[in-house]
Parts: C-alpha cells; sequence; structure tokens
C-alpha cells in the first residue's frame, strides 16, 4: 500500500503565522458570500514501529495498524486517530470501509457534535476504533474553533492529572531488568503477568527497583483460589491494582476475587462501552476506560461519570497509539484515579507531539483541541 504519512497529515487549508495556525480565507468569505460547506473527513493507513517486541499473555507483535484521520472545516483541521491491535478484531480494511461510507459532508455545523457522532455510531455495529477516529477528529476540530483545550472546555484542572504507568511486557529476567532501567522516570510500572512466569517477573522488577507497581494479567488466570493466593503474594510485593485477572466471562470467580482481595480488580477486557459499567457493578473495584474500545472522548467522559456515580475508580488507558489519540485520552486524565498512556512512548514513528510525561505525570498543554502538533 504505498502512501505519503507527511504529506496526508501536511495537506490543510491552514497558514501559519509566527507558530500559530489562522484559518484561511477563502474567496467566497472574502466577497462577503458564505457557502453552506460540509465537514471533510479523510483518512490513511499507517502502520506504527514498535521499539519492543510486545508480549501479553496470548500473543506477540512488533507493528500496530493504525489509521490516521482528518476533519476539515473552514480552514480549520482536526486530526484523529483509529489504533488496530489484533485481537480487537478491526483492521485498516474495515476502518476504510466503514469511514468510506460516512458522509460527513452533510453537517455543516460542527458544534452539532451530539448529532454527528449518533450518526457516526448509528452507521454500522462495532467498529469502535472507526468510530472513535472520527470522535478525536471532531473533538480537535471543535477545540480548534473554539481555541481551547477539552480539559479546560470540561473543567478540568491539569494539576490534578495523575501519574501515569509505564508498561513492562512479559519477557526474559534480563530485558526485564533492562525495561525497569530505562523506565526510572515513571513513578508506577505496569506487569503484564498471566503466563508460567508470574512470580518471576515480579522478583526480577523488585531486585533493581522499589516503584509501586500494577500488575494486568490480559485474562491469563484461569483458577479463582490461585488467583486470590497470587493477589496476596503480589500485596506483599508492592503491588497497587490488578487488571482484568480472569476471562471476562466467568463473572461470578471474580465478583468473589473482588470481594475477597486485599487489592481493587479493574476490568479491561470486560468492558468497552456505557453500557458495561453497569454489568460491572459489583463485580469489579474500577475500571479502565480506553478510546478505541468505547468509540471515543464524548462516551469516555460519560463513562468516567456513571462509574464515579457508583463508587469504581477509572483509569485511562490506551493502546499502542500515536501521540494523538493519547493526547485525546489524556484530556480526561484529571477525573481518572489513574492513567496508563504510555502508547505513544512504545513506539519509534509517531508522526505527532502532543502531552507529555513528566517526573511520570501526565502533563497537558495549552494547545486547543486534543493538544498536538505535527513533529
Ligand atoms: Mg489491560
Amino acid at each position: 500500500m504505498a502512501y505519503n504519512r507527511r504529506s496526508f497529515i501536511k495537506t490543510t487549508t491552514i497558514f501559519t503565522f509566527g507558530g500559530l495556525a489562522v484559518p484561511q480565507l477563502t474567496n467566497a468569505k472574502m466577497k462577503g458570500i458564505l457557502p453552506k460547506q460540509g465537514l471533510k473527513l479523510s483518512f490513511e493507513p499507517y502502520n506504527l514501529q514498535l521499539k519492543h517486541v510486545f508480549t501479553l499473555a496470548n500473543s506477540s507483535r512488533t507493528t500496530t495498524p493504525v489509521m490516521l484521520t482528518k476533519i476539515e472545516f473552514d480552514g480549520f483541521t482536526g486530526y484523529g486517530e483509529a489504533s488496530m491491535p489484533p485481537y480487537l478484531g478491526e483492521t485498516q480494511k474495515t476502518a476504510a470501509k466503514f469511514l468510506s461510507g460516512l458522509n460527513l459532508e452533510q453537517f455543516t455545523d460542527p458544534f452539532r457534535m451530539d448529532e454527528i457522532l449518533e450518526y457516526v455510531d448509528n452507521k454500522a455495529p462495532q467498529n469502535n476504533a472507526a468510530k472513535a477516529s472520527v470522535d478525536i477528529a471532531l473533538h480537535d476540530l471543535v477545540g480548534k474553533i473554539i481555541g481551547q483545550p477539552w480539559y479546560k472546555i470540561w473543567g478540568f484542572s491539569s494539576e490534578n492529572t495523575p501519574v501515569t504507568s509505564f508498561t513492562i511486557g512479559i519477557d526474559s529476567r534480563e530485558v526485564v531488568i533492562e525495561k525497569v532501567k530505562e523506565a526510572a522516570e515513571f513513578k508506577i510500572l505496569k506487569v503484564k503477568l498471566g503466563r508460567e512466569n508470574d512470580k518471576n517477573m515480579i522478583e526480577a522488577i523488585r531486585s533493581v527497583s522499589d516503584v509501586p507497581l500494577c500488575v494486568d494479567v490480559n485474562q491469563g488466570w484461569k483458577d479463582k483460589n490461585m488467583a486470590l493466593d497470587m493477589i496476596f503474594w503480589l500485596k506483599e510485593k508492592g503491588i497497587e491494582f490488578v487488571e482484568q485477572p480472569m476471562p471476562k466471562e466467568l463473572t461470578n470467580e471474580i465478583a468473589w476475587l473482588t470481594e475477597n482481595s486485599p487489592l481493587p480488580i479493574i476490568a479491561d477486557e470486560a468492558i468497552q462501552r456505557l453500557p458495561d459499567v453497569k454489568k460491572t457493578i459489583g463485580i469489579y473495584s474500577g475500571i479502565n476506560i480506553k478510546l478505541m474500545k468505547c468509540t471515543g472522548m464524548r462516551e469516555a467522559h460519560k463513562m468516567v461519570n456513571l462509574a464515579h456515580a457508583n463508587q469504581m475508580k477509572v483509569m485511562i488507558g490506551c493502546m499502542t497509539e500515536t501521540s494523538c489519540a493519547v493526547s485525546a485520552a489524556a484530556q480526561l486524565s484529571p477525573m481518572a484515579e489513574w492513567a496508563d498512556l504510555d502508547g505513544n512512548l512504545l513506539i519509534s514513528n509517531d508522526p505527532y507531539s502532543g502531552i507529555k510525561i513528566v517526573n511520570g505525570k501526565v502533563t497537558l498543554n495549552n494547545n486547543p483541541g486534543i493538544g498536538i502538533s505535527i513533529s
């Protein structure tokens, strides 16, 4: 598939004066005629190169396919992204099919976000990452028109952002130790467990670091009694919480585990969209919200509120993504107890720059929209 990412991102109708984006005056506007233009959606596939082989309980990979999107309107351009790790079932092909079926030109007012995103959601079932790529681009566009980042539009305080975890994949003792040393800036590490070497992984990290840890089992433990024994052992090793310890279908076992566990149990694979929040109440202690699972920023914002209203804790997470989707998710992070926003740090070909991690903490900027610029 031949394509030129830089020309895709950079082809816009915006002039730049001294670093500030200024909308281009069209001929029609200069003549005082305001054409009733619609939103212009475009998209292009892109492959993320991972810095390290990424190993989870059931798979390994070195690349992640994504779809980069943009929505242009009145001289402004909003950027979005769909990240599609293979286990979620979407591909660049399914995303292209979904996106080419959309007609955003019919919408001439980008501020009607509810109406636009309802249309996108109702166009076809599933396709959650593809839907998120439209949602993120629309939020970026609207934020740029307003001239403010979304965390401010939502009324959040930037100093309330959490620290973010940095993910250590399943690997040999030597590689794990090397990765932990590289991650010295982070105040919490997320360790992938769920294979036979779980205790070795933790002990390897503890041989070089006493940083707080959380663990993500990715449904890897099959027996609740074994899982509870492991959780008590993990608590002694300074672990703060456990993500998706058992297969999501085993709700009774997970509810029992949560009731008896000395550590919070967080749902990830068990939760995708807003209606799923209700299903996790009484089963888990909290939820991991990811834009690619829940169709984007609009629904994620509702999920945070619903979870908190039910005394559930919230983690804002991500896939391996560029700074585009990570910065979009970070706009919500002042509301979250935990963040897992390291997806852009795991890749070597990020076309954007956006939010930064400073001393382990998610650090928002004042760029309008989702807070990114083209790097
Ligand atoms: Mg997870």
